[in-house]
């Protein structure tokens, strides 16, 4: 029998240590997780999940609109935004019984409390001290806002889902994946949306066409996309609206300012200094590619390490550690060709190397790159078009990125994202069949080299 009361202790209750904790128990260890708030972590409670509800909730205002060329009298339409959030937290809860129903099942104790480390070996939580041969943290991230005067009058993506009012008029300050998703859905909602960017172009660090892409079809969707302009101070007027100053001397009045300015690690007050754990610059727990920390019996999964911070990567990171660990298998968490979407309006799509990532990495790189409209906007009128491209190593004929803007982006680059796992040529591109008529065939019918 262990010194220990646990082989496991996993602190964290999200993607990633539910998948940690669940497959470990499953393996035979003796597993319990503290989680101090909801089951599902930010994906399922305030992330992922309900934004992508909204976003389909957002999206009904265009198809309404579209509607008309295709024959259909849509009439009056009105939207109630309480229902909208209510129906959310309904699905969000059912979603949380059954993370909580997971660990359960494996037969893993669960404590609801912050927990908090004493040692490399001792946790306290809900009043009592347990402790645990391994230790997982799993605390994810959380939002941060822009360090100006009235930035505590802000939202972030947290409060933005649980507003009791939809606001009329509001600045999403951002040029992220959770700025573009948020200004999308509320825009689609009928809020008069200003999106502000410091840099040069939205969604820094994907491909230049998809970002110039982007940024293009926002401004065409209603959105005023101020870019090169940044906030530098909020306060309240009289009348309760919020007065936004900004770089270009100018002042936004709203209902509402949400910071999407990026989100840091939840490695506060846990006891990660008492144990040892080595952090890095940003605050993120240092590990190396068994996901193992400074400390040898403490280990790290999702986005407290920082890596790459989406759901599906921390899900890996996790199942690779129980794996290793409990399951006799030791394997890495593969960092490599992950894909990814950004659910703005339209989507963006992306697996692989940017253009310019590409140029950095090989001699030579062949680009096939085409535009156009979708079908569905031939009668809906809509002035959108799509963007595909494909980046290619010519010395190998190897498909090393491909990205998108444009409806189900996400959908279409999840199946692309299999062929450049695989390293697909663009001669296997080419020899693949379309399907007819979709805008997904497009990635196979790509001839002409971008000169
Ligand atoms: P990002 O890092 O993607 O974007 C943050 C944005 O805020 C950037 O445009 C950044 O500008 C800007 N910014 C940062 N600090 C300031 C500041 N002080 N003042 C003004 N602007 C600032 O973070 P997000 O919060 O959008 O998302 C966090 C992470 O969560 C993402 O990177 C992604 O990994 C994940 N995520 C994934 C989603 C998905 O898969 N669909 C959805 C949502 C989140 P600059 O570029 O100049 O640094």
């Amino acid at each position: 029998m262990s010194q220990y009361d646990f082989d496991l202790f996993v602190i964290g209750g999200g993607s990633g240590g539910v998948r940690a904790g669940r497959i470990s128990a499953g393996y035979g260890a003796r597993v319990a997780v503290a989680e101090e708030y909801r089951y599902g972590g930010t994906c399922v409670i305030r992330g992922c999940v309900p934004k992508k509800l909204l976003v389909y909730a957002s999206e009904y205002a265009h198809a309404f609109e579209d509607a008309a060329g295709f024959g259909w009298s849509v009439g009056e339409t009105s939207f109630d935004w309480a229902k909208l959030i209510a129906n959310k937290d309904k699905e969000i809860g059912r979603l949380e019984g059954i993370y909580r129903r997971l660990f359960e099942n494996a037969g893993a104790k669960t404590f609801d409390g912050r927990a908090k480390l004493l040692d490399a070996h001792t946790i306290e939580v809900a009043g009592q001290r347990v402790s645990a041969e391994t230790i997982l943290i799993a605390t994810g991230g959380t939002p941060v806002k822009p360090d100006i005067p009235g930035a505590e009058l802000m939202i972030t993506s947290n409060e933005a889902f649980h507003l009791p009012t939809q606001p009329r008029r509001i600045v999403v300050i951002g040029g992220g994946y959770i700025a573009c998703e948020f200004a999308g859905i509320f825009n689609g909602l009928g809020s008069k949306v200003t999106q502000l960017y410091r840099g040069e172009q939205v969604l820094r660090g994907f491909d230049e066409d998809i970002r110039n892409h982007l940024g293009a079809e926002i401004a065409k969707s209603g959105i005023d996309l101020k870019l090169n302009t940044d906030a530098v101070k909020l306060e309240k007027a009289a009348n309760g609206a919020l007065l936004l100053h900004l770089t270009d001397g100018s002042m936004l009045e709203v209902d509402a300012v949400m910071a999407a300015t990026g989100r840091k690690p939840n490695t506060a007050g846990i006891g990660l200094e008492q144990a040892g754990v080595a952090l890095d610059k940003a605050g993120a727990v240092k590990v190396d590619a068994w996901s193992r920390s400074s400390v040898p019996n403490i280990y790290a999964v999702g986005d407290v390490t920082n890596r790459i911070n989406l759901t599906p990567v921390a899900i890996r990171e996790g199942h690779a550690f129980a794996d290793t660990v409990y399951g006799k298998k030791p394997r890495q968490a593969d960092h490599a060709d992950v894909p990814s979407a950004v659910f703005s309006q339209p989507n963006v799509g992306s697996v692989g190397l940017s253009e310019a990532d590409a140029r950095k990495q090989f001699a030579s790189v062949d680009i096939y790159r085409t535009s156009f409209k979708p079908m569905r906007h031939t009668l809906s009128g809509r002035d959108e078009k799509i963007l595909m491209k494909l980046v290619v190593d010519a010395g190998t004929d190897r498909v090393v990125g491909a990205h998108m803007v444009g409806p189900e982006a996400g959908e279409i680059i999840q199946g692309i994202a299999i062929a450049i796992k695989a390293k697909a040529t663009k001669a296997d591109f080419d020899a693949t069949v379309g399907i007819h008529p979709t805008a997904a065939e497009e990635f196979v019918t790509l001839r002409e080299k971008v000169k």
